[in-house]
């Protein structure tokens, strides 16, 4: 560890004290698919250690939680390298954090020329598939972003993942296509897994989110087959054949191709209309077939996503708006839950 001189020592055990919090909280989340605290109280401390290194930028080295893509990879799994980076995304909590994300986009891209392509935050486990000539060769996990775990036996049972990709009217299917997206275990049917697990004498997950990263990282790809996993995509890595303008562009894209993307995002001009969608889905968040922790809004078009570009950990041409917590999150993680 270096030296900071200008830093207070407490601020300087602060810091370290909760980065090796965040990191054990990241490991037990993502590899053992164990939280033992919410993502209310995960969130509480990273913004704490935010606020650290607001006050003593010195101590914002690149291996701090708040600089890189959280998690990691199990021994279980062959690691593999994702052809381009995943990255995470920042956050805000409220209508004015939202609004100062927005006009530091609008101070690079200029007034007016942003669109806002809002959709909903699923609360799931991030998967990157690869398809190479149209057939899915690969299927990984985040990981840290630049290596995952190979999950590909697995994401092969899921129904809505094609194992070819269908040749859109009139078009061929993409040399390459590397595609982002959700994997998640339906709301309707989360209560039914636990009891079947209970009356197998397992024990059951705290919540779908966790339903869903452990029945996806299953050794034995069968038990993955058993559960009722779905899939939506939200985002693209490296393509070549494949030439969308716009984020709204490549879902229709994607959903020609045959790929399952979401039918509830917007694009608007305005952000009042972007907060507008926010405080629907935060007044239905429970009408969905997921969970959601919120709402991601992101420039659409691709040429201002490539002038904002990205941070070491996520892009600027994005955010998360995350809703409050719900209590029976908390209360569940009481649970023991299941790997
Ligand atoms: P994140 O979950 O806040 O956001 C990034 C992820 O959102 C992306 O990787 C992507 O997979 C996903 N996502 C869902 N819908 C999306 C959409 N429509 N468009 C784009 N991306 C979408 O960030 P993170 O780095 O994965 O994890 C941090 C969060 O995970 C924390 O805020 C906390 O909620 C939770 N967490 C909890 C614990 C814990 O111990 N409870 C530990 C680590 C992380």
């Amino acid at each position: 560890v270096t030296q900071v001189p200008d830093v207070p020592e407490d601020a300087r055990a602060r810091h370290a004290q909760l980065s090796q919090e965040l990191d054990e909280h990241a490991y037990r989340y993502y590899v053992l698919d164990r939280p033992s605290v919410s993502d209310a109280e995960y969130d509480r401390l990273m913004r704490e250690l935010q606020a650290l290194e607001d006050a003593h930028p010195s101590l914002r080295t690149p291996d701090s939680p708040t600089q890189k893509v959280a998690g990691s990879y199990s021994t279980l799994f062959t690691p593999v390298e994702h052809l381009e980076r995943m990255m995470s995304l920042d956050n805000v909590f409220g209508d004015e954090e939202l609004s100062a994300w927005a006009q530091r986009v609008v101070r690079e891209v200029g007034e007016g020329e942003a669109r806002w392509l809002c959709e909903l935050k699923i609360d799931g486990l991030a998967v990157d598939l690869v398809y190479e000539d149209g057939v899915l060769v690969r299927a990984a996990t985040r990981g840290d972003g630049r290596t995952g775990e190979d999950i590909t036996p697995n994401v092969r049972s899921l129904s809505e993942v094609p194992s070819r990709l269908t040749a859109p009217a009139g078009g061929s299917v993409p040399r390459l296509l590397e595609v982002r997206g959700e994997v998640f275990f339906p709301s309707d049917e989360f209560e039914g897994l636990n009891a079947s697990l209970v009356a197998q004498g397992k024990p059951p997950f705290a919540n779908p989110r966790n339903a869903a990263a452990g029945s996806l990282r299953q050794k034995d790809p069968r038990v993955t087959a058993q559960r009722p996993l779905r899939l939506t995509l939200h985002g693209l890595g490296a393509r070549d054949g494949f030439e969308p303008t716009s984020q709204s562009e490549s879902y229709a894209a994607l959903q020609e191709l045959g790929l399952p993307v979401s039918s509830r995002y917007r694009v608007v001009e305005t952000l009042e209309e972007a907060k507008a969608y926010i405080r629907h889905w935060g007044e239905h968040r429970h009408d969905v077939e997921h969970e959601i922790d919120g709402v991601v809004v992101k420039v659409d078009q691709f040429g201002l996503q490539r002038r904002l570009g990205s941070t070491s950990r996520a892009p600027r041409w994005a955010i998360a708006f995350k809703y409050p917590p719900e209590e029976v999150t908390t209360r569940l993680l009481d649970i023991a839950v299941n790997v």
